[in-house]
């Protein structure tokens, strides 16, 4: 489907659930708490799905929150699995309780996984999750792997005076396993991220890494620029919306998981969909049209921008 500026949208980041069960410091704040009770059912979501496809969404991320956290997950991947027009089903997730599911997961037809990992040290990942177990996520990894789940990146959020020790560390593990490292830049949702100065620009990773030499993209509108070094066996990608922006060739929407579809990370507009879901699936179908059409050009992160939802309760 087209927007009002041209583009094709066809990426839906689909988000289960705002509950997370960690608390990064740039995500959540304070003592919020979530409950499930707002959250779109597997089956209103699978019905949501159905018209998104029927309008000519052909890649479904599943995020949060924590996607996890949800027990009917397995249901809703199946759900999106069975729309053969859906040629890339992923998934996002701080891989804490991967080990165990996501045998399920790849069955139910997931192809491919992001994980969040903002440090291989044991201690500062606890830290800056406030309560994460690093040893969850590398047995994720290693059981995603050992089921033949597709490509794996690992995401990074570089917080300057938390893990930016670490970056050549992050660097290397692109080097030595078939697994790409994207850095993203800290965006200003949450209090930590609306502190300019804890952002740190791709370019200064690259002038102390000049071994990192650009590779073409693997698809078209992908948001990271991508690097590699002599002998790599991944990528090292940088995702930087607020030094880079890319939003001229966005090609995604966001569907909460209370039923708002959000056009932008950017922009506070938002669509209720719920008011369609009670009445049909044609209604769904116009309200998500007319919604997308008015998709903004681009993100407000250069101004004062706040965002009234947290990054949990969007979906990153
Ligand atoms: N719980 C899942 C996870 O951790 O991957 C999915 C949801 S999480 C909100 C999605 C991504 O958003 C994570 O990679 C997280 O690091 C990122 N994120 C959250 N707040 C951010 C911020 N202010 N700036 C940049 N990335 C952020």
């Amino acid at each position: 489907m087209l927007d009002q500026f041209g583009r094709e949208i066809d990426y839906l980041r689909l988000s289960v659930t705002e509950r997370c069960n960690l608390r990064c410091i740039y995500c959540r704040e304070g003592n919020d708490c979530f409950t499930a009770e707002n959250e779109l059912s597997a089956k209103e979501i699978s019905r949501i799905v159905e018209q998104m496809v029927a309008l000519g969404v052909r890649k479904v991320r599943v995020t949060g929150g924590e996607p996890l956290v949800r027990s009917d997950l397995e249901q809703i991947v199946a759900d999106i699995a069975r729309h053969p027009e859906v040629a890339d089903l992923c998934m996002t997730t701080n891989a804490q309780g991967l080990e165990n599911r996501v045998a399920d997961l790849r069955c139910a037809g997931l192809g491919r996984l992001n994980i969040s990992l903002d440090s291989l040290c044991k201690e500062r990942y606890s830290k800056m999750t406030r309560g994460g177990h690093l040893g969850d996520v590398l047995g994720g990894i290693d059981a995603a792997l050992a089921c033949g789940m597709g490509l794996i990146k690992v995401n990074t959020v570089l917080v300057r005076g938390e893990n930016d020790s670490e970056i050549g560390d992050f660097i290397r593990l692109a080097k030595e396993y078939p697994i790409d490292v994207r850095f993203i830049e800290l965006m200003p949702i949450g209090r930590l991220g609306e502190d300019g100065t804890r952002r740190i620009p791709s370019a200064e990773v690259l002038e102390a890494y000049p071994e990192l030499r650009p590779v073409a993209p693997r698809s078209p509108c992908q948001p990271s620029e991508d690097f590699a070094g002599e002998g790599f066996r991944g990528r090292v990608g940088f995702i930087s919306p607020v030094s880079h922006k890319f939003c001229g060739v966005c090609n995604r929407v966001r569907l909460t998981s209370d039923g708002h579809l959000r056009m932008c990370l950017g922009d506070n507009a938002e669509t209720d969909l719920r008011p369609a879901l009670e009445r049909s699936d044609e209604m769904l179908f116009e309200t998500i049209r007319e919604a997308v059409w008015k998709k903004p050009r681009g993100h407000h992160f250069e101004t004062l921008f706040h965002s009234l939802r947290a990054m949990n309760r969007i979906g990153g």
